[in-house]
């Protein structure tokens, strides 16, 4: 039997593997979802053959988080997402700190290898579970979205941490010691608050990227403590994956991860940043039609107003006006566009966007003065010059879109207020710019009827 189950547990960590591999491109994304999902119930199907199980418990808690899960999901708003994903990064790290402590409970004096996996199981699940908490509430507007800095912050997390180390030996040593697992715990929910409460403003997706690798790292902790293969695999995989998208979330912004998660970024906007002096165009929708409707390449842009606006529909069906009316159609998407990783790829998937038509910054720069018209729909960070041009910026350095290289470009949105980061753009008071102001999915309803009506 035993050998039956671990021969699926091998089939289950190649599934997921695979599923993995087949995630990084938008055509096998959906089939590599599904090959991960068979490889977790083969995985659940083993574990619960396994000797020794007793269900009723199991059973209440499939009822109990399935139905809380089916709700949520079923219930959340597509730009609640981020919130959604740091709360589940946040449940899996206190169920790898309950399987520690419990299985403390279950076999005292242990051997000191289990000793020091449950001690990391509950260290990284504790500072998993606060942190992400914490993310949640900076990103739900719950509590103020920018860096809470005190002084000597970063000697009291070293301190915190070098104690967390201090107390995993002792606990490992002693063989028996309730009273430091204890202490363990509060120490990592201390940890986790303390190390995301500096992190704030346009450094948050690297932070939740970082928060899903150390769930995987809990998980894999805890795989240890009760020696479930599968676990140990699932949860290196979700460390190893959170940590390269951190890297490429870090690269996105040209920042380094120590830069991000010590250097309180963005908790003030410097003087000279502040108010850009200018005069923004604005443009109503029957003038932007007729720019649309003479140019011949065009760039879409969209970012986080697009998915408040839900304007991702109406977008499509106007980039197939444009290709009708003979016009080169792109998609610039930036790697933090929107609220989460991926965010304005999954709107444009939904919307039926073909794949080939998107692009990265990197290939559409270079030929961005060759652009007829850039149209932003809700972006406004990522399209941000100041990145370029103004050392003072808090932005300063972050590669972004240069839609002011285009010779034309339009913003779309609502006002002249910042982006998530808080910076004014001085892009709306550039010569090339004009503003289309009002809700996205409003303006591109107007744009499209336009074209409709010739
Ligand atoms: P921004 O947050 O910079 O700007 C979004 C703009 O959308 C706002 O300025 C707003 O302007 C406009 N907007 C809001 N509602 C509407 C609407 N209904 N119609 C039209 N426009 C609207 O978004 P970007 O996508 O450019 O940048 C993302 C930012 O979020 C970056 O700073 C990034 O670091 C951060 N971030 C990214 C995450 C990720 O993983 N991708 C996660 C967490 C944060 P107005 O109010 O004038 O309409």
């Amino acid at each position: 039997m035993s050998a039956l189950i671990n021969f699926s547990y091998i089939v289950a960590a190649i599934l997921f593997i695979f599923g993995l591999k087949m995630l990084s491109s938008a055509d096998t994304a959906r089939r590599g979802n599904m090959v991960s999902a068979t490889g977790m119930l083969i995985a659940i199907l083993a574990t619960l053959l396994s000797e020794g199980m007793s269900y009723h418990w199991i059973l209440v808690g499939l009822l109990v988080g399935g139905s809380i899960g089916a709700f949520a999901a079923k219930t959340v708003k597509m730009t609640s997402m981020p919130e959604m994903v740091a709360l589940f990064n946040g449940f899996g790290g206190i169920a790898s700190l309950l399987v520690g402590w419990a299985e403390f409970h279950a076999h005292r004096g242990s051997a000191t290898f289990t000793l020091v996996a449950i001690a990391l199981a509950v260290l990284i699940g504790g500072i998993t579970f606060s942190g992400s908490l914490i993310a949640y509430a900076k990103l739900a507007e719950k509590m103020d979205g920018k860096p809470l800095l005190f002084s000597g912050q970063q000697v009291v997390n070293a301190g915190l941490l070098a104690a967390a180390v201090l107390f995993i030996i002792l606990f490992a040593a002693s063989g028996n010691a309730y009273g430091i697992l204890i202490a363990l715990i509060f120490l990592a929910l201390a940890l986790g608050v303390l190390a995301v409460i500096p992190i704030g403003g346009a450094d948050m997706p690297v932070v939740i990227a970082l928060l899903n690798s150390y769930s995987g790292l809990a998980a894999c902790a805890a795989g240890f403590v009760i020696l479930n293969n599968v676990l140990i695999v699932a949860g290196a995989l979700v460390g190893a994956s959170g940590l390269i998208l951190t890297t490429i979330m870090c690269k996105a912004m040209n920042r380094s991860l120590a830069n991000v998660l010590f250097s309180g970024f963005g908790s003030a906007q410097s003087g000279a940043t502040a108010g850009y002096q200018g005069e923004a165009r604005p443009v109503s929708v029957d003038d932007a039609y007729y720019i649309l409707e003479a140019a011949r390449s065009v760039v879409f842009v969209p970012g986080y107003g697009m998915a408040v606006a839900q304007a991702q529909h109406v977008v499509r069906e106007l980039g197939e006006l444009l290709e009708a009316n003979g016009a080169e159609v792109k998609y610039a998407i930036h790697p933090v566009a929107g609220r989460m990783p991926g965010h304005m790829n999954v709107l444009l998937a939904e919307a039926s966007v073909p794949y080939e038509q998107l692009v990265v910054p990197e290939d559409v720069n270079p030929i961005m003065s060759t652009v007829d018209v850039a149209i932003v729909i809700g972006a406004n960070d990522v399209v941000n010059p100041a990145a370029r041009e103004d050392e003072n910026s808090p932005l300063w350095g972050m590669p972004i879109i240069n839609v002011d290289h285009a010779r034309t470009c339009i913003v779309c949105k609502r006002s002249l207020n910042p982006g998530f980061a808080g910076v004014d753009n001085p892009l709306f008071f550039k010569e090339n710019n004009r503003m289309l102001f009002g809700d996205a999915k409003k303006s591109f309803q107007g744009l499209v009827a336009a074209f409709k009506d010739g």
